[in-house]
């Protein structure tokens, strides 16, 4: 059949890893723990499942789960989303960008994304039709240039996507850029989608901030989120939304034909674990400061250099001292020869992103770091 998205192949992630399981390396390249995640959150979906809750949950989401999610966002947000109408549960924050996306792109809308941009909004602009205009963020602060954004904006611009913390590079906004931003699209019918699955890794001063912070953006604004990041179970794939009623309910006639509903009993056991363990969100920079401290400790004695790290579980690494390889080339070598799998940046990039780098995972015990370190060491 002719492609609807002829140039797309598989992701990256995918072909990380199971280059690096060929290959017997350490998987460095896609992000996820190789520790496991709470055990009472575990026992609660035992329990769950043992009462019975294995049946169809409602469409926008356990009612426990919402009213806990609300509750959250008053306590580090200031604002307490409505959790009946404002709040839908999703499979994954994968499912929730897409659905907004969907939802909101008509033929011919414009969306501007910052490059490097995770790999999973720009397929989703394409098959609702819509036209990508991609900021590329320079290397090693990737900060947004908003005198080049403004410039990006026209008549047709519908939406605009940011994350922060920023996978893969690991910078955070600051209210600044929220502020800019704002000051931006005030005037114009424009929506922003905010991608917050790193919310709770963040290791700057003042922490994350939110578009739900901010109290002009987030009537415009959807919210999305993942349980998966933060509790060390991207396996269970439960995320959500957070947007004002009238989008949300517009998000919702999207998400109720792509997957009508998320697992009931990880939902039940996710609202109990919320209430009864805040502590383990809170605690969460702090866990990964240490992870990353020590990666990036074990890794001074190597020739790459290492790039600040305010959020996410990814640490990028400069090899320009190590090769002349283009990063794709040199992801690859570095599987098959050193044993280590990372990520290339240039393939979150549209324009030639001619940089050195590669994104590490750090979200692994200590003894998969220092095997790693031990390894990157030696080039
Ligand atoms: N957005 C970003 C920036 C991510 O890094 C990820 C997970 N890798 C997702 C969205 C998707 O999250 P989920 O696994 O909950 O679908
Ligand atoms: N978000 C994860 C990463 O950035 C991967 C998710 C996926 O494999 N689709 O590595």
């Amino acid at each position: 059949p002719q492609s609807k998205l002829p140039s797309l192949g598989t992701t990256i992630f995918t072909q990380m890893s199971a280059l690096a399981q060929q290959h017997n390396a350490i998987n460095l390249s896609q992000g996820f723990p190789d520790f496991d995640g709470p055990r009472y959150l575990q026992q609660r979906l035992a329990y769950h499942v043992s009462q019975g809750a294995n049946q169809y949950a409602p469409m926008t989401g356990v009612a426990a789960l919402r009213e806990a999610i609300a509750d959250k966002t008053a306590e580090l947000y200031r604002h307490r989303p409505d959790a009946t109408a404002e709040i839908t549960i999703t499979a994954g924050a994968t499912e929730a960008l897409y659905a907004a996306i969907t939802a909101l792109v008509r033929l011919g809308d414009e969306v501007i994304c910052f490059d490097p941009s995770y790999d999973s909004y720009v397929p989703a602009v394409t098959l609702s039709g819509g036209v990508m205009k991609r900021l590329t963020l320079q290397p090693p602060a990737f900060r947004v240039d908003w005198q080049a954004f403004r410039q990006l904006l026209s008549p047709r611009t519908r939406l605009v996507i940011l994350n922060t913390p920023h996978n893969p590079s690991a910078t955070v906004w600051q209210q600044s850029d929220f502020a800019a931003l704002w000051q931006a699209i005030a005037d114009e019918e424009i929506y922003v989608l905010s991608d917050e699955v790193y919310e709770h890794i963040c290791f700057t001063d003042d922490g994350h901030h939110s578009v739900l912070a901010h109290a002009q953006l987030r009537e415009r604004a959807i919210a999305v989120s993942s349980f998966g990041k933060t509790y060390h179970m991207t396996g269970w794939k439960v995320g959500y939304c957070v947007a004002p009623a009238a989008l949300s309910a517009e998000i919702r006639k999207v998400h109720q034909y792509l997957t009508f509903a998320v697992n009931t009993p990880a939902q039940l056991a996710l609202a109990d674990m919320l209430r009864a363990e805040p502590e383990h969100y809170r605690d969460l920079p702090a866990f990964y400061r240490t992870r990353r401290d020590s990666f990036v400790q074990a890794l001074s004695r190597s020739r790459f250099e290492i790039l600040p790290c305010e959020g996410t579980y990814f640490l990028l690494a400069d090899y320009s001292a190590i090769s002349d390889l283009d990063d794709v080339s040199f992801c690859c070598w570095l599987t098959e020869e050193v044993g280590v799998a990372a990520i290339p940046l240039s393939v979150f990039c549209a324009d030639a992103f001619p940089h050195r780098l590669i994104r590490l995972c750090f979200a692994k015990q200590e003894t998969t770091l220092l095997a790693a370190a031990e390894r990157l060491c030696q080039i």
